[in-house]
């Protein structure tokens, strides 16, 4: 239902909410406060400093306004509470001036200045409290609405939402009915009652999201491809390989292998710590699959990481036909792959998400790899799985999930574990600096370039603008470049560059005739250059711990020593992990407790979890009972008529077939 239709609502409202991602009365609906204010009168007898006040009483004198300028004010007057006189300031109110006056009874919400000894208010209503505590919802705002609007749009709304909780499920946790928990939500009667709102609409959110996975999963759970592989050719290219495999590597491989010659389809995850030496093992899966005759193909989360890959296959794989598809592959070049693919004239596929794009068609793909799969939303997932007759699937991820989680999200997978690190590395020494010990920070990178080593430098992040994140780039460059432009070259990359001014500076970086590479967090996965040894990262706070665990993964990739320098003044406590452990379970286990579910697996952006109450961590229970529910779900009722409207909302996010 469009807005246009809620009573009261104009043009310049709607434009407002559009801001706040509200198009429709759904929307406004599911527009869920954040936060709730518990308005109850506090008891200011014992008050401490910065405490909350909320307190009603009369105006005991009349207003005393000082004007510092036009819009800035002070106005302060004293309050009584019945028991006590408070001194109440308020900034920037001298509009309400004419309102404030002696035996007025207001309601004053503010905090305790105890210095000053007075009561700062930041809202004043002129209205007294009730006697039993009330509960207010708060809403996320912009520009031009109050929550209190908001939330009496809502009421006018006159529509029911459907319930996705299928009934007999609702009666089995005697959750409330869909539409008194919205009222709830948005009107709560008692802290009680809105706590069952909350537990219903949590509920429906991870009901929605396990009925996807689960949907996913069975979808899965095929028969796949049976195929021949001559091992003796495998056991060759290993032999030839510049480095020994270490044991879980050669185990990886073997378990890979057995998933191939087996009717069924495979479905594993291949996981190791940063720098544990996955991509070869996925190489050698691509020659198995090559050796079957079958084509293959291998997704990675970034131009850069795609283009590296791309490289050092052709090196492992010189007689194999194998070709790069990227975003910004030109359109001639495009479409002359997309037909050679078709003709079976590719063994081997290299690229971005661009290889799940509709056009891409396959002759006979085999095989499946994601790496760095976490950066990769589930349906983006299963895309790709879409375009082979059930091709085999290894999904790489250097994020480690905590046994638990993983089972909820990855469930039937199968994994692969690396664990242990090639031979001869040394730990990455992690040192953390204050902005201001910047001198010796350049003087342990004087010291590595000196020894012809090279050395990273990372701009710090700066959320959703492309463009700022860019100047941070140049600045940094041309810090670098006073700093030690005479005698080494610096070179920049960032996310807006083409594919071919990207591939320039990696080579020349990897050539060494770039010493220093400031870089955006575009190197954050997968980039590997053995002889840097130093990573200075700046303004490191703005990282949660796993993306500067990745971050950090930049070196350390040989038996050089090496060095992770984390520059921040700020948050130090949170950074200070990374100096104690450079276990990448542990940090995301650490990440997890500090910034909650979406941190840990990484896929944050891609929408999956973008839950508006649920939390994976505090509702986890619940997580696993809707897990069974929806299990139960699609195996029994998805496709009764009764619940036509959940497979509908179903259908909204993922292809069902
Ligand atoms: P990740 O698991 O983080 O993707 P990579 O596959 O990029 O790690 O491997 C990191 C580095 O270690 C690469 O330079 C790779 O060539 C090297 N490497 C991988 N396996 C071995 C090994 N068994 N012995 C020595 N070096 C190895
Ligand atoms: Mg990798």
């Amino acid at each position: 239902m469009e807005l246009e239709k809620i009573k009261g609502i104009g043009q310049a409202k709607i434009k407002i909410l559009n801001r706040l991602n509200i198009f429709n009365q759904e929307d406004l609906l599911t527009y869920y406060p954040f936060r709730y204010d518990v308005i109850k009168k506090t008891d200011i007898r014992n008050l401490l400093d910065e405490d909350k006040v909320i307190i009603d009483g009369v105006i005991e004198t009349n207003p005393n306004i000082f004007y510092f300028s036009r819009k800035k004010d002070k106005t302060s007057f004293k309050l009584n509470t019945g028991d006590k006189l408070l001194n109440i300031v308020i900034f920037n109110r001298g509009f309400l001036k004419s309102k404030l006056l002696i035996g007025t009874t207001i309601t004053v919400i503010g905090k305790y200045d105890k210095k000053n000894n007075n009561v700062v208010a930041s809202e004043i209503r002129f209205e007294s409290l009730n006697d039993t505590p009330s509960v207010e919802p708060v809403y996320h705002i912009t520009n031009g609405i109050t929550g209190k609007q908001i939330n009496s749009i809502i009421k006018n709304i006159n529509i029911d939402i459907p319930d996705y909780v299928p009934e007999y499920v609702n009666d089995k946790y005697k959750l409330l009915s869909k539409k008194e928990a919205i009222k709830e939500i948005h009107f709560p009667t008692t802290i009680e009652k809105l706590k069952q709102a909350r537990t219903k609409l949590k509920y429906e959110e991870l009901f929605m999201f396990m009925l996807k996975i689960n949907y996913l999963k069975n979808k899965n759970h095929k028969e796949g491809l049976k195929k021949i592989i001559d091992y003796n050719k495998v056991q060759e290219l290993i032999n030839n390989l510049p480095f020994e495999l270490t044991k879980d590597q050669l185990k990886s491989v073997e378990e890979i292998y057995n998933d191939m010659i087996d009717i069924k389809q495979m479905n594993r995850l291949l996981q190791g710590d940063v720098g544990s030496g996955k991509t070869i093992v996925s190489f050698i899966s691509l020659y198995m699959n090559y050796l079957a005759g079958y084509q293959g193909s291998l997704m990675a989360p970034t131009e850069i990481l795609s283009i590296q890959h791309y490289n050092n296959i052709k090196k492992i794989l010189p007689d194999l036909k194998i070709e790069l598809l990227t975003g910004k592959t030109k359109t001639k070049e495009k479409n002359e792959i997309l037909k050679k693919l078709k003709n079976n004239e590719i063994d081997i596929l290299i690229g971005t998400h661009s290889l799940i794009s509709e056009n891409v068609i396959y002759n006979n793909l085999g095989l499946v790899i994601t790496d760095e799969q976490h950066r990769f939303g589930v349906n983006q997932r299963a895309n790709l799985k879409n375009k082979g007759t059930n091709p085999d699937i290894l999904y790489m991820s250097a994020t480690p999930i905590p046994r638990t989680y993983a089972l909820t999200i990855y469930g039937d997978m199968e994994v692969s574990n690396i664990k242990t690190m090639p031979n001869g590395r040394k730990e990455v020494k992690t040192l953390l600096k204050k902005d201001s010990e910047i001198k010796s920070v350049l003087e342990l990178m004087y010291k590595e370039l000196k020894n012809n080593h090279q050395v990273y430098v990372i701009a710090p992040l700066i959320e959703s603008n492309e463009e700022s994140e860019m100047e941070n780039v140049y600045e940094l460059e041309e810090k670098m470049n006073k700093a030690f432009g005479k005698l080494y070259k610096v070179g920049i990359l960032h996310g807006k560059m083409s594919n071919k001014e990207k591939d320039e500076v990696m080579n020349d970086f990897k050539d060494n005739k770039i010493q220093i590479l400031v870089s955006t967090t575009v190197i954050e996965v997968g980039i590997d250059v053995k002889n840097a040894t130093v990573i200075t990262i700046f303004d490191s706070y703005r990282f949660g711990l796993s993306a500067l665990h990745q971050l950090r993964g930049r070196v350390g990739r040989s038996s050089l020593e090496s060095y992770c320098i984390l520059i921040s003044s700020k948050e130090t406590e949170r950074l200070n992990v990374l100096t104690k452990t450079t276990d990448g379970f542990k940090i995301s286990e650490e990440d997890f407790k500090l910034r909650g579910s979406g941190d840990l697996f990484g896929i944050r952006q891609s929408g999956d979890m973008n839950f508006k109450l649920a939390d994976l961590k505090n509702d986890y229970n619940m997580l696993l009972k809707a897990k069974e529910d929806s299990d139960y779900f699609i195996k029994n009722d998805l496709n009764k008529i009764e619940y036509k409207h959940i497979k509908n909302e179903l259908a909204k996010s993922i292809n069902l077939d």
